[in-house]
């Protein structure tokens, strides 16, 4: 497995290849290698970029915080049979003066967007210079973040950038709880309690399937699965256009169900799609 730290040497490493791109900001865990272990069934020279991307965050500790085992995923992206992963320094992507900023529109203002105002422009920024840096045939990303998955391809359409996008499946631990590097900071009493989301989710799915499609009451009952299991400050539960995100009064195909959750100090999103 080559590990590539610049710009350059990724640029010369990728030119003559088919890629598949999997972007992360490390910390792998089973999410990341189902992403991973579908990009190796395609007979492309797969790359992982490990960047944990500053200005995506919402503040400063949380970059700070962010879990940081940058061995321990070589050892596992090298088990994992990744062709090569790329791990650039800050200063290698954005070096000083770097003032370019990419902004998708509407779409990025709501939901996540709304209560981490910067987030999306960080994601999509740091996105555009990764393609554009590795171009690659292929790129996957999860299902888990639903909302980054279509800023991502509304860049890569808008910005004629032309790669394949691939969103897999949300991978989820035993209780239902989707995997996510959050997760290490939740204690048992929040573990427990976090598994009310998917459960939350997978009620609004059986509610529309006995037909009930008002989203308002479906909402109410998804919070009190929540409220009930440990009362909880909610940013948002949103029942929406899966392509452009406007809020649903009834719910009409294809619908994104998605949520967003404070475990003490830990905030956990979590969706369903309804197709
Ligand atoms: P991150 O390292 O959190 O930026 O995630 C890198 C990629 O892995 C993103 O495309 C995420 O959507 C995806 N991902 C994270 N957690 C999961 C999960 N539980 N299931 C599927 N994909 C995931």
């Amino acid at each position: 497995m080559k590990i590539i730290k610049n710009i350059s040497e990724v640029k010369k490493i990728c030119s003559d290849k088919k890629i598949a791109l999997i972007p992360t900001m490390g910390a792998i865990h089973k999410g990341h290698e189902s992403l991973i272990h579908k990009a190796q069934e395609k007979a492309s020279f797969n790359i992982v970029s490990i960047f944990v991307n500053p200005i995506q965050f919402a503040n400063n500790d949380e970059y700070i915080n962010y879990p940081n085992n940058i061995n321990s995923d070589i050892e596992k992206l090298k088990n994992l049979k990744v062709d090569a992963i790329f791990i650039p320094e800050i200063r290698e992507i954005y070096p000083l003066g770097f003032s370019t900023n990419v902004d998708v529109g509407q779409i990025s203002k709501v939901l996540e967007g709304k209560f981490r105002p910067a987030h999306f422009t960080g994601v999509a920024t740091i996105i555009t210079k990764l393609f554009s840096i590795i171009k690659p045939d292929h790129a996957y990303f999860g299902q888990k973040d639903a909302q980054q998955c279509l800023v991502i391809k509304k860049l890569n359409d808008e910005l004629n950038l032309g790669v394949k996008i691939f969103i897999n499946p949300t991978v989820r631990d035993q209780n239902g709880i989707a995997i996510s590097s959050r997760n290490k900071n939740l204690n048992k009493i929040h573990l427990k309690a976090a598994e009310s989301l998917f459960k939350s989710l997978c009620l609004s799915k059986q509610l529309f399937e006995k037909g009930i499609d008002n989203t308002k009451y479906i909402k109410d009952e998804m919070k009190k699965v929540i409220m009930q299991s440990y009362p909880t400050k909610i940013d948002y539960i949103s029942i929406a256009n899966s392509n452009t995100l406007e809020e649903l009064d009834k719910i009409a195909l294809p619908t994104l169900i998605s949520l967003a959750v404070w475990f003490g100090e830990t905030r956990l999103i979590d969706n369903i799609l309804l197709k």
